[in-house]
């Protein structure tokens, strides 16, 4: 489902990926753990071209996504792809439901085409995503009246709205506690899992990695220092990834 070969990415004289290889089966929950400032963020952007990498070979949900130079090849992958961001980006005044919405479309062109666009078929998908982080109850509040960890779930069932192939999401749970952003990754994996998504997630915490990834990739400073199953994770390997670091927090 993902495929990354030699990827290189550069912002003037700072090479912020150096040769990241990567790979995801379909339905795989991969983490990608690493200090701030690792590439995480730059990674995922190159993967749906919200930034273009300089080199390497990159293929995401079946297609080749150096090659879309047109617009509608990257419309296309914008539609298999979707995207959870650590600050939710969801429209605070609108009610749960319509920004779940808005992610049947994938890729939004204007609000008026958005409201237009709401049929009773999606209406009952986005009921079914709701359902699966747990928020159907809150369908009709306004957004803006939920908990930061709501509205990241409100997030999470926009992004399965979308029926994407994958899903990259970028410290999903970066402005939690701990206790919902146990719950958030939780609905995330198991929503993912039932629908079939592979999931990109990145990380900052050593112990959700563990405790949600079904492999864990450690990135620093643009290269991928290791790729493992998270029982087979030595602590060796994780002071490197964060050495020069203040340390990893749990
Ligand atoms: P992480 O998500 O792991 O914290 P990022 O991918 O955000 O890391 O950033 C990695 C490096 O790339 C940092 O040094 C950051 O300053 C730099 N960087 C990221 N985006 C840009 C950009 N748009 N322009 C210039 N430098 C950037
Ligand atoms: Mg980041």
């Amino acid at each position: 489902m993902i495929r990354l070969r030699g990827v290189t990415k550069r912002f003037g004289d700072n090479a912020v990926l150096r040769g990241v290889d990567l790979d995801a089966k379909p339905g795989e929950f991969l983490v990608v753990l690493g200090p701030s400032g690792a590439g995480k963020s730059t990674l995922l952007r190159c993967m749906n071209r919200l930034a273009q990498a300089d080199e390497g070979a990159m293929t995401v949900a079946g297609l080749d996504v150096a090659a879309g130079r047109r617009a509608a090849q990257v419309r296309e992958l914008r539609r298999r792809v979707a995207m959870v961001f650590q600050h939710h980006h969801v429209v605070p005044r609108l009610s749960v439901v319509k920004n779940v919405l808005t992610g049947r479309l994938g890729a939004v062109s204007t609000w008026s085409s958005v409201l237009q666009l709401f049929r009773a078929a999606d209406l009952e998908l986005a009921m079914d995503c709701l359902e699966r982080v747990g928020l159907a109850h809150k369908a009709r509040d306004r957004t803006d009246s939920l908990s930061g960890g709501q509205m990241q779930r409100v997030g999470i069932a926009r992004a399965l709205a979308q029926r994407p192939q994958v899903i990259l999401a970028d410290e999903p749970v970066a402005s939690l506690d701990p206790h919902t952003a146990r719950r958030v990754l939780g609905d995330l994996r198991q929503a993912c899992r039932a629908l079939g998504i592979t999931v990109v997630c990145n990380l900052h915490q050593v112990d959700y990695a563990r405790e949600f990834g079904d492999r864990i990739v450690g990135l620093s400073q643009g290269r991928v220092l290791f790729d493992r199953l998270p029982d087979a994770l030595s602590e060796d390997e994780l002071n490197a990834l964060y050495a020069g670091h203040a340390g990893h927090a749990g």
